[in-house]
């Protein structure tokens, strides 16, 4: 029998590998991974700093322990250039390899944005603990030397938790998005609002409403000018505006893409035998509620036992159940349900004061519950807003 052969060695891939184990002690597991295989927590990258964890520190195993606990064969520093769904071959920078089932969990791609400047280049972006190495290096100063100071562009998820650990591993931050609050895209205006004041009181310093509009190098250190007319200087410019399916593998086989390589409720894409999780993904919800990318942890873990049971001969549906994302922001601790994308325009927020806490509901134009956010946030009130929702998540 041909190997199971798995592209990509991130949680996704890993998840996939380990339930597929635990189904199937025997049958050929093959990883391939343009990275070094070694496996670790990415949600971990943007709570680092003020731990003062190195990138090594990070990596909770390598490839080759990873090989002997999976039973599988890893191939990092490999690179996947071609699938062939009829012929069910891949071709990869270490020859070409016969798969009986391909699973594509091969992530995202930071989104770049254009920006004027001798020193747009040196933007960075953290999407893996590789980058985190880079960005860790760049940003350490020498002993008795002032810490740097760093500049996020987008205050979304990732950008205000960098912004809260920069600011407390002692570095100066500024946040620059073109809203008028942080979490704009995600969060109720309530939270954003409380969020803001949090950071503010942290020392990050926000630049809302604006964009930067050029960056360039002036000495040792880097100008940042906004489109508003101010400018500042600062030592290391991150990018924070997002990340976009990698559909490069799957667009060339023809595979059926929208923002994210579309797969059923069971995991498969439009090619037999050939399925996908992952940042990569677009997951069909159930009930009509159309299709998405979900690029968290919770929906890839599903969908990992689902895909594994799926290939091991017993057909499983992914069981997306709500999984609010929690925001490792600890000087305002969040946690965030945001409304599905086909509905997320349509309804409005109501925020809710108790005590010191601020509960928002998002309700759809039929007046369901939807989506929520809560701030402090706790087990118990996680809980008990999942246990509102109503029937269309
Ligand atoms: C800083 C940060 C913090 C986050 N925090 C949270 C959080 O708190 N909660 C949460 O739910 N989610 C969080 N997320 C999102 C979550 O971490 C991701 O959804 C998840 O890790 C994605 O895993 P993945 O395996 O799909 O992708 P990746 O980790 O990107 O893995 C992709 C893999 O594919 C390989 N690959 C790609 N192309 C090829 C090719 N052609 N050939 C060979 N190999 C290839 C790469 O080498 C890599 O091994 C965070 C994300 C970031 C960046």
């Amino acid at each position: 029998m041909k190997p199971i052969i798995i592209i990509g060695a991130g949680m996704a891939g890993y998840t996939v590998a380990r339930e597929f184990r635990k189904l199937d002690k025997t049958s050929a597991l093959i990883v391939i991974t343009g990275d070094s295989g070694g496996s670790y927590a990415k949600p971990m990258l943007s709570n680092a700093i003020a731990q003062r964890k190195q990138a090594a520190q990070l990596v909770n195993q390598s490839a080759t322990q990873m090989a002997e606990q999976l039973n599988a064969t890893i191939l990092p520093r490999t690179r996947v250039d071609n699938i062939d769904s009829a012929a069910k071959t891949v071709t990869t920078s270490a020859g070409t390899f016969d798969y009986e089932k391909l699973v594509l969990a091969v992530g995202a791609q930071a989104i770049r944005l254009t920006i004027a400047g001798d020193a747009a280049q040196d933007v960075l972006s953290v999407n893996h603990v590789d980058d985190y190495a880079i960005f860790r290096d760049k940003i350490s100063s020498p002993e008795g030397q002032p810490a740097a100071h760093v500049t996020i562009l987008g205050a979304g998820l990732i950008g205000c938790e960098f912004a809260d650990d920069l600011a407390g591993g002692g570095h100066a931050v500024t946040l620059i998005d073109p809203s008028l609050l942080p979490l704009a895209a995600l969060a109720a205006p309530a939270l954003s609002t409380g969020l803001k004041s949090a950071l503010e009181n942290r020392g990050v310093k926000l630049e809302l409403g604006t964009t930067a509009a050029s960056i360039d190098h002036d000495g040792a250190r880097l100008k940042v000018t906004l489109a508003n007319g101010a400018s500042f200087h600062t030592d290391l410019v991150l990018s924070a505006v997002g990340l976009r399916p990698d559909l490069r593998l799957a667009q060339a086989a023809q595979l059926t893409c929208a923002r994210g390589i579309v797969i059923d409720t069971f995991g498969q894409t439009s090619a037999t035998d050939v399925f996908a999780l992952g940042d990569c993904a677009e997951y069909t919800l159930p009930d009509n509620g159309g299709s998405q990318p979900m690029p968290y942890i919770a929906p890839l873990m599903s969908a990992a036992r689902a895909i594994a049971r799926t290939m091991t001969g017993e057909p499983t549906a992914i069981d997306l159940k709500p999984a609010p994302v929690i925001v490792k922001t600890p000087s305002f601790p969040l946690a965030l349900l945001p409304p599905p994308i086909n509905v997320a325009k349509t309804g409005s927020w109501h925020a809710q004061e108790d005590g010191a806490k601020i509960i928002c509901r998002y309700y759809d134009e039929q007046g369901l519950m939807c989506g929520f956010g809560v701030a402090p946030q706790d087990a118990a009130s996680r809980q008990l807003l999942i246990a509102e929702l109503g029937s269309l998540r």
